[in-house]
């Protein structure tokens, strides 16, 4: 599903996505930088819900083989748990903030949401992690070239630690990919998990809040193609009236 000159939206599944894949997935958007294509976020791994992100891909007009990386925004099973397959069946890079990147080497499905998920019957019961090692580790600030667009990585810890979103420049309409930092309208995703964390959110929501950009690309609902500097001012405008924004679920 084509959504701006440069970015496609390949996967995500029909509860919090558009039905493109079958899993719980989230999100998985193709960023074309011309000479080289990647994935923001890749799902769960589930094997079929991945051939359906293959197929997606492929439909789109891009050969899956030729993503050179795929940039993580954060641990959770739904966003991070395709990454030994995007390793093994695609050859692609994998890229994640540095403090992540031990949940993503190690298969830790505790610190990754998936065990609690797989119990709690979101996640299903074949759902699993495979140890996948991290290409690059990923600090507030660093860029990356995507082809003939940039890739700046913006250190948004608070739905977890480690929590990156990505801002793409370059060509076309600049885009934040906010992974679950902030949703549509303003919302967020506060879970009872170990390392989600209010006030980290709420200064993340700062940080992006005071960015100029177009497209606003979450990781999970509705997507905005233009004028999406709105939703994290949103949220914002509940924070600076010692508010809470509203939660996505
Ligand atoms: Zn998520």
């Amino acid at each position: 599903m084509k959504l701006t000159d440069n970015v496609h939206l390949v996967g995500g599944g029909p509860f919090s996505g558009f039905g493109l894949t079958s899993a719980p997935d989230s999100h998985v958007y193709l960023v074309d930088g011309g000479s080289e294509i990647a994935l923001i976020d890749c799902g769960l791994g589930l094997s079929d819900s991945f051939t359906e992100l293959e197929a997606n891909i492929a439909a789109a007009g891009f050969d899956p083989r030729d993503i050179s990386t795929v940039f993580v925004t954060h641990h959770h099973a739904d966003h991070a748990g395709g990454v030994h397959l995007a390793g093994e069946r695609l050859g692609a890079r994998i890229a994640i903030s540095a403090d992540s990147a031990h949940v993503i080497e190690a298969a830790d499905e505790k610190a990754s949401g998936l065990a609690a998920a797989r119990d709690a019957g979101v996640f299903p019961s074949e759902a699993k992690l495979t140890p996948t090692l991290v290409d690059d580790r990923l600090a507030d600030g660093d860029e990356l070239d995507v082809g003939d667009t940039r890739i700046r990585f913006i250190a948004t810890p608070g739905h977890c630690a480690g929590h990156g979103a990505y801002l793409l420049t370059g060509v076309g309409h600049d885009a934040l990919f906010a992974g679950d930092a902030v949703f549509w309208a303003g919302r967020i995703l506060l879970q009872a998990v170990p390392d989600c964390d209010l006030q980290a959110s709420h200064e993340s929501i700062s940080r992006l809040a005071a960015l100029d950009f177009e497209a606003f690309f979450p990781g999970h609902g509705a997507v905005t193609v233009r004028g999406g500097d709105m939703h994290p001012r949103m949220a914002q405008a509940e924070i600076d009236k010692l508010g809470i924004p509203k939660g996505i679920l």
